[in-house]
């Protein structure tokens, strides 16, 4: 039979000078579980954690294991919880292992003698956080992150079933994060509830069970890294674009940035742009565009092009097709009402064979008028031909019919914002 679970918060509240920071949290945390808590600067995830640890008054239901939190004595509550802060004053010059020691107190009492089991105890913690050999340096000749492994693994000697970590892993280097990362998950295999403030979602999703998203003090996502870490929570609360793929070797959710987009940008300009690309050839530019506010749509793209990841994420509009298959007539005709639509048609150079030959044909019907072409620096639009010299053909067609051709994307850009300056002069709609 189960019984109640280690940590459980109901309607908790808390904050500072009378101003509520969280509000009406409600969540509970299993035995053996590893959770991170995830929300941008300032969204009260450090003073969610601490008034679960209790060094921040707050109002609510808060159990430890049943039990009102407020009924611990400050000694049980030692024997129950462990918090790793973000960082900590060093004021004396104690030594690394005088620092852990401390943590056995709360067992002892302050003035009887610590035990040699006390003292393996601090060792092994020591060890496992890989700073044995620094016990007898004083605490202020340590780099930040050894200080950070210190913290650690005085909460690692304190041996208690709820471990709270603010940020444990901020100063650490790439191998020590990993480090103390799977040690912590090996603690939560052992039986510990661990509860942790993320920065890091990438890190948060590799080495957490479950995933506590915050926005403003409430709870706005809750559940596994792959249902919390959605491009569409991630762009709600953070405001950041970005794409989720799967770790190669864990398949645990990654997230790969897109960028933000430009706050002035939806009035800067209206021009309806369609990219035509395909092969990746424009993922780059239509989130270039997109960012500069521009109502941007995509051509007929592969599902496993690079483009079609960034247009589906980005909400941009596209012709979606089987990889490596014949374009069918009901994509083409798409297309071309799509090519009828639009203000400025790009066509992003990339590879066509004759699968996709009809596309080219179809932009070259389309005239230089509302064409660019996008051939970046160096290349060579015969190198895009796969169709035996055909779509060299084309290519070569519609840049002898006069439209501009753009190394960059700044020089599009140009090209763009000239043409609405036009448009503007002359009173086009
Ligand atoms: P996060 O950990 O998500 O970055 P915090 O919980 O540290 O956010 O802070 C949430 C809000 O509470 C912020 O607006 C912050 O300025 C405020 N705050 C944090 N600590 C204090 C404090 N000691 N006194 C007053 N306001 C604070």
């Amino acid at each position: 039979m189960n019984g109640p679970d280690p940590v459980n918060a109901e309607n908790l509240a808390a904050g500072y000078n009378g101003e509520e920071i969280i509000r009406s949290v409600s969540c509970s945390f299993e035995k053996g579980t590893f959770t991170g808590i995830i929300g941008p600067n300032g969204s009260g995830k450090t003073t969610l954690l601490r008034a679960i640890s209790r060094i921040l008054p707050a109002t609510g239901i808060l159990e430890l294991d049943g039990r009102p939190v407020c009924d611990y004595t400050t000694a049980e509550l030692g024997m129950v919880l462990g918090f790793v802060p973000q960082d900590e004053e060093r004021s004396f010059a104690y030594t690394v292992m005088q620092v852990v020691l401390m943590s056995r107190y709360s067992r002892t009492g302050r003035f009887s003698p610590l035990s040699p089991d006390d003292y393996a105890r601090c060792n092994d913690a020591l060890e496992r956080t890989g700073i044995g050999r620094l016990k007898d340096r004083s605490i202020r000749a340590l780099s930040g992150g050894e200080w950070q492994r210190v913290l650690i693994a005085r909460a690692l000697a304190q041996d208690t079933p709820v471990i709270l970590m603010d940020e444990p892993t901020s100063h650490l280097d790439l191998a020590h994060q990993a480090g103390i990362l799977s040690l912590v998950r090996d603690l939560a295999g052992s039986g510990r509830t661990i509860i942790g403030v993320f920065h890091d979602l990438n890190l948060a999703s590799q080495y957490c069970d479950r995933l506590l998203m915050i926005r403003d003090g409430k709870i706005v996502a809750d559940g596994s890294p792959a249902k919390v870490l959605t491009p569409e929570n991630v762009w709600d609360v953070y405001g950041a674009e970005v794409v989720t793929t799967s770790h190669p070797a864990t398949g645990r959710t990654i997230l790969l940035p897109l960028g933000t987009r430009h706050a002035d940008s939806h009035t800067k300009d209206n021009q309806n742009v369609l990219v035509i690309s395909g092969g990746g050839s424009g993922g780059e530019l239509l989130r270039f565009l997109y960012r500069r506010g521009y109502s941007v749509s995509a051509g007929i793209l592969a599902t496993t092009d690079s483009d079609y990841t960034v247009a589906k994420v980005l909400k941009i509009p596209y012709i979606p097709v089987m990889p490596f298959s014949q374009i069918s007539d009901h994509a083409l005709e798409k297309l071309k009402r799509m090519i009828a639509q639009s203000d400025r048609i790009v066509l992003s150079a990339h590879p066509v064979g004759t699968g996709n030959l009809p596309v080219l044909e179809a932009v070259r019907g389309t005239g230089p008028g509302r064409l660019l072409i996008h051939l970046p620096e160096g290349r060579d639009i015969a190198s895009y031909d796969f169709a035996k010299g055909a779509a060299a053909a084309v290519y070569q067609q519609i840049l002898d019919a006069g439209s501009p051709c753009c190394e960059t994307h700044d020089s599009i850009l140009r090209h763009l914002e000239q043409e609405s300056q036009r448009k503007n002069r002359e009173g086009d709609p």
